[in-house]
């Protein structure tokens, strides 16, 4: 049995980024492209992760792996398999990265020969697909073990890191302890932020890559105020049957939202109640149960309006197997409330069958939200921060992580100490009462996101790497 699974990201038109960014831009990455096509003759780049959907690497591998190819470079995204084991070992890793100890980072003989077991399964697939001078860049804790074995193969390898804490720990030093061995001597390093960088790294060798957002995917394409509520009945969120509703997929064809939601609720909220979002994965940095807290203690006492926790199917995401766990934590919170505010939350699991879909529901949510949140309690980047900041609404997120890298002043509320309940409530509550802040803020939000998280800015940063990697 095949453990490697290749993702098939389609051909996007890099043409239609003009429209977003401007000419002046567009012709930038252009000319960045032409220049290094020379470089990349008769090579291919290759993008191995741990999981196709879910999370914010997959999100950016399936646009930036199809503006790629647009630009006439050979580029592909194979994803690896592991076992419970593995996967189970490589979150203690992540979480320790955060500076979380959790479970705790792998430690001892046992636990490194289990992930360099799962990965040297991998690898032998793997150096049958890449040819010696291919360019292959490893994304997160679950691939790096694979860098040997594709430097012995010929490969120019990358490692990426998308999470990372704001300060080094004896946690995260202990975390990157256990991956020093496979991370020493690669080409190149990518962090989300230069803080990230573990100390025995050269500097020289890293790069610093803010992730971006696709402004044309089914996460982020516009929708009408009447596809937007359209999705919602559908999905089961709002009160009313309608037929289909239709979004673009990535590869230009017309796709219809057509399943439902898993909804836990009192009650479905009416279609002008003002809707408090949280998306995320059910991972306890993202705190869920700390939203839950914060709007019932702080929010719903004063202000109108309803809290909607949303995250994937937990059945589905096979590399996070905490998940399911989170969620049903949550449902017990939800439990516990007292009736009053139970009717005013809502925990949603959104399906993963089909990523496009699932892509048009959280698409359509951001959109409804009147002030969305991201309270995580570390956070590598924060995808969901632009996203919803480019569909123009006001964040209230903790100032963990790459989140105050996105929410500039103006554009959104910076919450000093994740953990401090009452300033998250405040900062909501101000927003839920100011239908006129909302806008102004909401319209500053995406101007700064046009401005600074847009793919064309991600690509030139990839094109800077490559002049200097690839021998
Ligand atoms: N996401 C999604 N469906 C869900 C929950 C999350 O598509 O049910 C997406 C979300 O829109 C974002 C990504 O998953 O694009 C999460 O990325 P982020 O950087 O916020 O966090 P990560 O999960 O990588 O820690």
């Amino acid at each position: 049995m095949s453990l490697l699974r290749t993702v098939p990201a389609e051909r996007r038109p890099i043409a239609a980024l003009e429209s977003v960014v401007g000419p002046e831009r567009y012709t930038r990455l252009l000319a960045a492209a032409h220049a290094l096509r020379p470089r990349l003759a008769g090579r291919t780049i290759w993008n191995v992760n741990s999981t196709a959907v879910g999370g914010g690497v997959a999100e950016m591998l399936q646009t930036l792996v199809g503006y790629g190819q647009d630009l006439g470079i050979v580029i592909r995204w194979v994803v690896i398999s592991g076992d419970p084991a593995f996967f189970a070992l490589t979150k203690g890793l992540h979480n320790a990265l955060h500076g979380f100890a959790g479970s705790g980072p792998p430690a001892g003989p046992a636990e490194a020969a289990h992930y360099e077991q799962v990965l040297a399964d991998n690898a032998a697939e793997l150096v049958d697909l890449v040819r010696p001078g291919d360019m292959v860049l490893l994304h997160d804790p679950q691939t790096a073990g694979l860098a040997p074995w594709l430097r012995r193969a010929g490969a120019h390898v990358v490692w990426r890191c998308h999470i990372g804490a704001d300060e080094h720990s004896a946690v995260t030093l202990a975390g990157w302890e256990f991956l020093r061995p496979y991370l020493t001597g690669l080409e190149g390093y990518v962090f989300s932020r230069r803080r990230y960088v573990p100390p025995w790294l050269p500097a020289a060798a890293v790069e610093v890559i803010p992730p971006s957002i696709d402004p044309f995917s089914a996460k982020n394409e516009d929708m009408s105020d009447g596809t937007v509520q359209a999705v919602l009945r559908r999905i089961g969120f709002l009160d009313g049957a309608v037929a289909p509703p239709p979004f673009v997929r990535r590869d230009g064809h017309r796709g219809e939202v057509v399943r439902r939601a898993a909804v836990v609720a009192d009650r479905l909220p009416g279609p002008d109640e003002p809707m408090l979002l949280q998306v995320s994965r059910w991972d306890r940095l993202k705190d869920m149960g700390g939203v839950l807290h914060g709007f019932a203690a702080h929010v719903a006492p004063e202000a109108d309006g309803y809290l909607a926790l949303v995250g994937p199917s937990v059945a589905t995401v096979a590399d996070d197997p905490e998940g399911a766990a989170v969620y049903a934590e949550c449902v017990r919170q939800w439990q516990d409330l007292p009736a009053a505010v139970r009717a005013r939350v809502m925990l949603v699991t959104l399906p993963l069958d089909d990523v496009d879909e699932n892509a048009a529901m959280v698409n359509a949510l951001q959109r409804h939200a009147a002030v969305v949140a991201q309270k995580s309690l570390a956070e590598g980047f924060g995808l969901t921060v632009a996203e919803a900041m480019w569909k123009g609404r006001p964040v209230v997120g903790s100032a963990v992580g790459g989140i105050p890298d996105q929410i500039a002043a103006g554009t959104g509320v910076l919450v000093g100490d994740p953990a401090d309940l009452a300033a998250f409530g405040a900062a909501v509550r101000d927003l839920l009462r100011d239908p006129a802040a909302r806008e102004a803020m909401g319209a500053a939000a995406h101007e700064h996101i046009r401005a600074e998280f847009v793919g064309d800015q991600h690509l030139m940063r990839y094109a800077r790497l490559f002049t200097r990697v690839g021998g």
